[in-house]
């Protein structure tokens, strides 16, 4: 078997495209070093870790999906392993509706992302 390619160049650069943001909830990701996220929240570094970027297969690796940054997006780790836990993991697009839908009731994060994260960068 092949080494599966590294995921850190396209991540990166999805990250900037996306302007830091999840493809999926629209929430701010850090990428590196959470420290100055931390700070401008007012959270704990356990907290923060659910806000860390990481490279979404848009088509899954198990289902064929490769590393080319066509089929890379950056991801928070909640919406990201929320989608590949699933059984049948859905389309990106149906799965970012199902996560509009919950951000809407604010109900996929938990209760400090709405109180403190989005305020802090002025997310609606
Ligand atoms: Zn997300």
């Amino acid at each position: 078997m092949p080494k599966r390619k590294s995921l850190i160049r396209p991540r990166t650069i999805a990250f900037v495209l996306q302007s830091g943001l999840c493809c999926y909830c629209g929430c701010p990701m850090w990428s590196e070093n959470p420290t100055e996220f931390i700070t401008k929240c007012g959270i704990t570094r356990r907290q923060a870790k659910d806000l860390q970027c990481t490279g979404e297969h848009l088509e899954a690796h198990k289902d064929g999906g490769t590393v080319v940054q066509s089929n890379i997006a950056a991801a928070c780790r909640i919406c990201n392993q929320g989608r590949h836990r699933r059984k049948v993991a859905p389309s990106p697009d149906s799965y970012k509706q199902l996560v509009s839908s919950r951000m809407a009731k604010k109900r996929w994060h938990q209760p400090w992302v709405f109180q403190k994260l989005l305020p802090a960068f002025q997310v609606d």
